[in-house]
């Protein structure tokens, strides 16, 4: 039994100041991956700072049409509060995509960012980890990889960022209000979460004293034409194999604006603007599709048991690319199961 101390937030303040008196100290939402790591004794905080009760679980319209999500606001609220399901359904379908309907009651706004990497070695505290023990190595570079990374990868870590929701987030360019000792700042999403690099163990920009308060999204949320396309070992349940949101505006035949990320395969959502901009002003085609996924995938490398992926991902791609441009979404099938 490792033992280790417990105190609830008052407010935001009061959070960042025990954040900073205690830097062993960590955070607890929902409590669905930390307590999970802890079991495994992956993390070891000398302090849970207990963050739930906090007033941080409206969803806002901002002045500039779009909206502001609180950090706390559950998994299962978000995707079924009406203004994210008529507005930004992309973003409701990749929340419905992950997890279970327990764990999205549960799951927070600020959690799910912040959600560490599935990796089996990362879990395993008799393996090598980079991400767990800096400098110890990567068993997965030589070990079991089918999970992991194809773009982005370091001879650090090739791990991936394992939830659904941020890769709608990167789509939407969402951004990320955080508080600190000395603060606010906001961090776009595409910067919130890092490549391994040589520091694996670092996820995100975010400061170990800052809390994340809420998630902004632009008014822009391509309702008419989304999909969120998840490609897992099971129908449900499981984390992706490869996943893809897609956002277009199409005029008539030609679309205006092109926005895809690729989640399961890098250390963050995966986005690459060159991709996008081959589909601006060009027919929705199934060349003009396989054009973009064949410059998003062109850096992408494969491991012994995950080489699949890159094939695996460049189909993801051109489907999900039809399946938006033609406004017939997939990923429904969960809509209104409660
Ligand atoms: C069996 C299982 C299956 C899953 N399947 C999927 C899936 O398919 N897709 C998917 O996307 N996710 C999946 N998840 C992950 C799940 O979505 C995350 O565990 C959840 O979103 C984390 O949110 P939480 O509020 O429980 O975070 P916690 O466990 O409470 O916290 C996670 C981390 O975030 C920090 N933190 C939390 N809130 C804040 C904040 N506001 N500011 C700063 N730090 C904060 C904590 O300190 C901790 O380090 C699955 C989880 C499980 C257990
Ligand atoms: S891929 Fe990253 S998380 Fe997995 S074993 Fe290697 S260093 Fe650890």
């Amino acid at each position: 039994m490792i033992n280790f101390g417990y105190a609830r937030a008052n407010d935001v303040t009061d959070a960042v100041r025990q954040i900073t008196a205690d830097p062993t100290a960590k955070f607890i939402a929902g409590g669905t991956n930390l307590i999970d790591l802890m079991k495994e004794d992956v993390e070891r905080p000398t302090r849970l700072i207990d963050i739930s009760r906090l007033p941080l679980k409206a969803v806002e319209e901002t002045a500039d049409g779009g909206l502001r999500i609180g950090a706390l606001m559950p998994n299962s609220d978000l995707a079924y509060h009406p203004l994210i399901e008529r507005r930004y359904p992309v973003l409701a379908s990749a929340i419905l995509a992950g997890a279970s309907q327990q764990l999205r009651n549960m799951a927070s706004t600020g959690g799910n960012l912040l959600q560490r990497t599935r990796c089996y070695y990362f879990y395993d505290t008799a393996t090598p980890c980079n991400k767990r023990a800096p400098g110890s190595g990567c068993s997965a570079i030589k070990g079991l990889n089918r999970m992991h990374a194809i773009l982005g990868a370091s001879e650090a870590c090739i791990a991936t960022h394992p939830s659904d929701m941020c890769v709608a987030l990167a789509v939407l360019e969402a951004k990320v209000h955080v508080t600190g000792p000395s603060g606010e700042r906001v961090i776009a999403l595409a910067d919130f979460h890092r490549l391994p690099g040589n520091t694996p163990q670092v996820d995100t920009n975010l400061h170990p004293d800052e809390i994340v308060t809420a998630v902004e999204l632009p008014a822009q949320g391509f309702a008419a034409n989304y999909t969120y396309l998840k490609i897992r070992d099971r129908l449900s349940y499981a984390f992706a194999l490869v996943s893809v949101a897609v956002g277009l505006e199409i005029e008539g035949e030609i679309i205006k604006e092109a926005r895809f990320a690729l989640g399961g395969v890098a250390h963050k959502p995966w986005r690459d603007q060159a991709a996008e901009a081959v589909l601006c002003g060009q027919a929705a085609s199934a060349d003009n599709f396989n054009r973009a996924a064949d410059l998003l995938l062109r850096d992408a490398k494969g491991f012994a048991h995950n080489a699949f992926k890159i094939e695996l991902a460049r189909r993801a791609i051109v489907r999900a690319l039809t399946q938006a441009a033609r406004g017939t979404p997939q990923s429904q099938s969960n809509k209104k199961v409660r």
